[in-house]
């Protein structure tokens, strides 16, 4: 219908001859079957920029590498799409050609997935309403944006030719309820919350499920990556058929795909450095791969004009795309600026994940170059004599209570913190029973001695009681409270909140009363941890020095336990506007060694907090044994009211170890 029409022509008046010549005017239009163009070809003859989202208007002209992007959109042997990418490299006016490709050639119903509720409705009207407005053919297909009456909503178009556009944010459960689409594109897909839609279940899965009625579907998922592990748009790419743009060197004619490079590589971004080693962006220049030519920024446009996608797995109907800043013909992203940004951030770690995701769209490895592998850590494994090294001074355990077992981990610390793992054990059973805590207890009582024979006890414990057996662990510590042994529970982290690992605040006294869980500022112990983990021993003029808090671990754990302490990935998120970092687990991965290392490590807090000196303590404890009267000083200087000190020290018989028990699995002894 020609609603635009003046409405003059609508008057009677006119008769009715007159609304019938604009009726079959219209239906001839829609009649008329549209030329078969490509997408790229569609965006040439048809697209126009919109101020709002362009800095220039007028007629679109893609980048080269776009235009391979586009047309794997309307080839017929594609049924999925996933492009990698940086910002900066032209992706959201691609997304927006797909909509109007199938709005204008194709009508079809389309599902535009955005992260959030919010996000799809900024780009329902930020980005589709002005093309809609600008781009006359499809300005001719919309009727009247403005009308009350109009079935223009701004989370669902509806098109008189039969398309229509439906916008729905990932975090919202139900969004995608009684929709069905023949195109569906996910856009930034690394940013859906990871819970995913509610109860429903994996948004990109829901998504999908809408198109299922469609033999001739497309499936189109962009986005910036995160971190390697979660990042989304990396495990679609990795199913894909993986293409890469290939450039050929302006000066030996190799192609090759760019690379952002490294101190170690050969080729890639260089610039020059001043004398006192600050690098000058201006001087920045890139090396040929193939054979070390040097190439400048203005060469690009040339390259990207006769550079070609070329896959590297191959094609099963899932074309997949990696591109990213450095070949961005925008003049905010020429080389020069790059580099300006990479040294802005290159020591910085949380400004660094943002620069490998945003400008090289790449999935960022925890801690960059320096990420920590399982491998390094079980072989840096030591031998040390008696249970306990010389220099421990304090002995903690920690318990992580499982389903099916208790985790346990005993501890010794020393000086500024230094740290030995002087035993990891398993005891299995239902934690519902008490078998299993009475072994639990056995294992908290027992001694562990030093070579020279000194013993030593547990002088605190940090049991889990977050898990399905909070009752039972509860029971458990309320009754060794004069021992120490605490239950304690992680904090729900909010927005990467960074609270004390030992709670400062004392428990009002409505709430002495009630036995409560010791809340753990499990952040902040998890950044201390990996931050201790990636210390390294030095040697200093022939001897052996571990700096402050250097963790030592023996030689009888296995890979799979290093593999738990390194499993969890610090990841950046923002909310509100806001930046913060929080410890992630990626599925399928086991953490309990690191929950063990956490616990532990809120023990010896706790200790500190009532009242332990630990580098006095150190100097006491190093004093060469002598059988009885020792033990006199191992009890903390000023115990609060409420926890009492330690019982008298045990007898031998009390500490004798149960390690022969079935089902236990005890290293140490194993060892000793
Ligand atoms: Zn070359």
């Amino acid at each position: 219908m020609e609603l635009e029409a003046p409405p003059d022509t609508r008057r009677y008046a006119n008769g009715y001859s007159g609304l019938l010549r604009q009726l079959l005017g219209a239906r001839r239009r829609n009649i008329q079957p549209p030329p078969k163009l490509s997408l790229s070809e569609w965006a040439k003859k048809y697209a126009v920029l919109s101020r709002e989202t362009s800095a220039q208007t007028g007629k679109f002209h893609a980048f080269a590498y776009q235009v391979g992007i586009m047309d794997a959109v309307t080839d017929p042997s594609v049924e999925t799409i996933t492009v990698q990418k940086s910002a900066r490299v032209g992706y959201t006016k691609i997304l927006d050609h797909i909509s109007a490709f199938y709005i204008h050639q194709d009508p079809s119903p389309i599902l535009v997935v955005q992260p959030r509720v919010e996000d799809a409705e900024d780009y329902s009207t930020t980005e589709i309403e002005p093309m809609l407005r600008d781009t006359p053919v499809l300005a001719e297909i919309v009727g009247d944006l403005k009308a009350k009456d109009s079935k223009q909503k701004i989370l669902k178009r509806v098109f008189r030719n039969g398309a229509s556009m439906s916008f729905v944010g990932a975090n919202s459960p139900g969004g995608f309820r009684r929709i069905t689409a023949r195109i569906v594109q996910f856009d930034e897909i690394d940013g859906y919350p990871i819970q995913g839609a509610g109860k429903e279940g994996d948004q990109i899965k829901l998504g999908i499920k809408r198109t299922e009625s469609f033999w001739n579907r497309k499936i189109i998922m962009g986005s910036t990556p995160t971190v390697k592990g979660f990042s989304r748009i990396e495990k679609s790419f990795e199913k894909s058929d993986q293409r890469r743009y290939y450039v050929p060197c302006p000066h030996c004619g190799e192609f090759q795909v760019l690379e952002w490079g490294g101190p170690d590589t050969p080729h890639g971004m260089k610039w020059d450095k001043d004398e006192n080693g600050n690098g000058l962006p201006e001087t920045v220049y890139y090396v040929c791969k193939v054979t070390g030519c040097i190439i400048r920024d203005v060469d690009k446009p040339e390259m990207v004009e006769r550079g070609e996608w070329r896959g590297s797995k191959p094609f099963n109907g899932h074309a997949g795309f990696h591109i990213w800043a450095g070949y961005s013909l925008f003049p905010n992203a020429c080389w020069e600026n790059l580099v300006t940004e990479w040294l802005d951030v290159k020591d910085d770690p949380l400004a660094r994940q943002t620069f490998i995701n945003l400008v090289l769209g790449e999935t960022y490895e925890d801690r960059g170059e320096r990420a920590l592998k399982e491998a390094a850590l079980a072989a840096r494994t030591e031998v040390w004599a008696g249970e306990v090294p010389d220099g421990v001074a304090v002995i903690t355990v920690s318990g992580d209570v499982q389903d099916d077992r208790v985790e346990l981990e005993t501890v010794g610390w020393g000086r500024n913190e230094e740290r030995w793992s002087i035993d990891h054990t398993v005891i299995e059973g239902d934690p519902e029973s008490d078998d299993l805590w009475n072994e639990v207890d056995a294992y908290l009582m027992r001694q562990w001695r030093r070579a020279d024979g000194r013993p030593f006890k547990v002088e605190a414990a940090c049991i889990d009681s977050g898990g399905h057996h909070t009752q039972k662990v509860y029971e458990f510590c309320k009754s060794r409270i004069r021992r120490r042994v605490w239950a304690i529970k992680g904090e729900s982290a909010i927005a990467g909140k960074r609270n004390p690992v030992w709670p400062t605040s004392k428990p009002s006294l409505r709430n002495k009363s009630k036995y409560r869980p010791i809340i753990i500022g499990v952040n902040a112990a998890k950044d201390v941890i990996r931050y201790r983990l990636h210390l390294e021993a030095e040697e200093r003029e022939g001897a052996v020095v571990y700096p402050p808090g250097y963790m030592h671990y023996p030689t009888d754990r296995d890979i799979n336990f290093f593999a738990q302490l390194v499993s969890e990935r610090s990841i950046v998120k923002q909310a509100n506007g806001q930046k913060y970092r929080v410890w992630e687990l990626p599925p399928g991965r086991a953490n309990e060694a690191l929950d063990l290392a956490v616990y532990s490590y809120a023990a010896l807090c706790g200790l500190i907090h009532y009242g332990l000196k630990l580098n006095k303590r150190v100097e006491t404890t190093a004093l060469p044994y002598v059988a009885n009267g020792v033990d006199a000083e191992h009890v903390i200087a000023e115990p609060p009211a409420e926890i009492a000190p330690l019982a008298a020290p045990l007898s031998s018989q009390a500490a004798a170890p149960a390690a022969a028990k079935p089902g236990r699995k005890s290293f140490a002894s194993r060892l000793a």
